[in-house]
């Protein structure tokens, strides 16, 4: 095999930047301005209308980006780049990616988007809403960026994760990550057979406690003022599992930097070197109020999260959700597969608009002749 092929296949082989093609990528007849968005790590912002913005460039905005610029589509990328998981060492639980540091992956991640065309563009979006649409009444927003820069866009992804709220004990923040951990899925292996609490926050903490004691056999219960049934202190008593009842203070440091232990009302310390903690979950939301995006409540005060359907499809027509901001408990992996997904049917309804966009312009034609 021979020709541009053969080359991007040998290209990609090295590792190198595979060549964008120079064709423009097509809009719908006669209603966007065609746009390029070549590879470009300048951050300059396309004139035109854009097929898509991505608002969040994490696992789940860049493969929702990954797959529209792969299919010829228009897309530009802003990021705040505050991943949720920018304290962890390593991303945990990825076939075949297990293991690496969380700035690596989203490096390979911009570069493999900005390999077919993609723009990914540090910067917060400070707004988002509907603008007038199409004259065939195909969707569009406008979206702004903090400094003051400008997009329009045919569809939208919202791909903004969201933020952990801690419980407010004291000396709690500085360990988040590493002696504070809220999820055994990530850094359970790493902190096995380690000297752990549980910080109570509600019923769900007897389940992260049961998921942590299959990773350790020292493991103390802060029950923090949460109710714990007879029939639960039973089982915890069981597996070998110890509840403190008496109120937490604070977390306190240790000479090496680390967790030393929990501080309890009656001033005893208690030592521990890891604390895990179920977080409050709150959908990253901040700029996006102009959409209207519906908001829903997790149960138990868990959070909250943008309502989304089918692939990310959410109730405004043109923009789709994905990752954290509307499933929580995905991890790096579910993200990504829910960006892929929601930006596979953004193109699919971009298709389907530019056929309609078609054939209304081939209708107005023949009646012209
Ligand atoms: C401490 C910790 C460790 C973790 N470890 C693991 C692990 O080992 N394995 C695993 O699978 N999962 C892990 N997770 C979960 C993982 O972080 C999430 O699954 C993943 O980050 C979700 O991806 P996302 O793309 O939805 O959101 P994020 O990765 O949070 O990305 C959202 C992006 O959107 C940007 N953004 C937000 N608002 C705006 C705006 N208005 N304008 C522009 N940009 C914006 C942010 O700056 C950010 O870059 C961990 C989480 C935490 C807290």
């Amino acid at each position: 095999m021979e020709g541009p092929l053969a080359e991007r296949a040998r290209a990609k082989e090295r590792g190198d930047a595979v060549p964008v093609t120079t064709a423009p990528v097509t809009t719908a007849p006669g209603t966007t301005a065609p746009v390029t968005t070549a590879a470009d790590e300048t951050g300059k912002l396309p004139d035109g209308t854009v097929d898509a913005v991505v608002i969040g460039g994490g696992a789940a905005g860049l493969n929702g980006a990954l797959m529209l610029a792969r299919s010829r589509r228009s897309v530009v990328v802003i990021d705040g780049g505050t991943p949720r998981n920018a304290p962890a060492e390593g991303v945990h639980g990825l076939l075949g990616l297990d293991g690496t540091p969380p700035a690596e992956l989203l490096r390979r991640g911009r570069a493999e988007v900005r390999r077919y065309g993609g723009l990914v563009v540090a910067g917060d979006v400070t707004a988002a809403r509907p603008a007038a649409p199409s004259a065939g009444g195909d969707p569009r927003f406008a979206v702004t960026l903090a400094g003051g820069g400008t997009l329009r866009a045919r569809r939208l992804l919202v791909a903004t994760g969201l933020r952990d709220e801690l419980p407010g004990i004291p000396g709690l923040d500085r360990h988040w990550g590493h002696g504070v951990v809220h999820c055994p899925y990530c850094h359970g292996w790493e902190v096995r057979d380690e000297p752990i609490g549980i910080l109570a926050a509600g019923p769900a903490s007897v389940h992260h406690a049961l998921l942590f004691r299959q990773l350790t056999a020292d493991l103390v219960y802060f029950t923090r003022g949460t109710e714990l049934d007879e029939g639960t202190r039973e089982r915890f008593a069981a597996r070998g599992v110890r509840v403190v009842d008496t109120p937490v203070t604070e977390a306190v440091t240790g000479e090496d930097g680390g967790i030393a232990g929990v501080r309890l009302s009656d001033g005893q310390l208690l030592p521990r070197r890891v604390l895990a903690v179920a977080t409050t979950l709150r959908a990253r939301t901040e700029g996006l109020d102009g959409l209207g995006l519906p908001v829903r409540e997790l149960p138990g005060g868990m959070g909250r999260h943008i309502a989304a359907g089918t692939a990310g499809a959410t109730e405004v027509p043109g923009v789709w959700a994905a990752g954290n901001a509307t499933d929580p408990m995905a991890q790096v992996g579910a993200s990504a597969a829910a960006g892929a997904l929601a930006g596979a049917h953004m193109n699919a309804d971009l298709a389907a608009a530019d056929t309609e966009a078609a054939l209304a312009a081939t209708r107005r034609g023949s009646t012209c002749v």
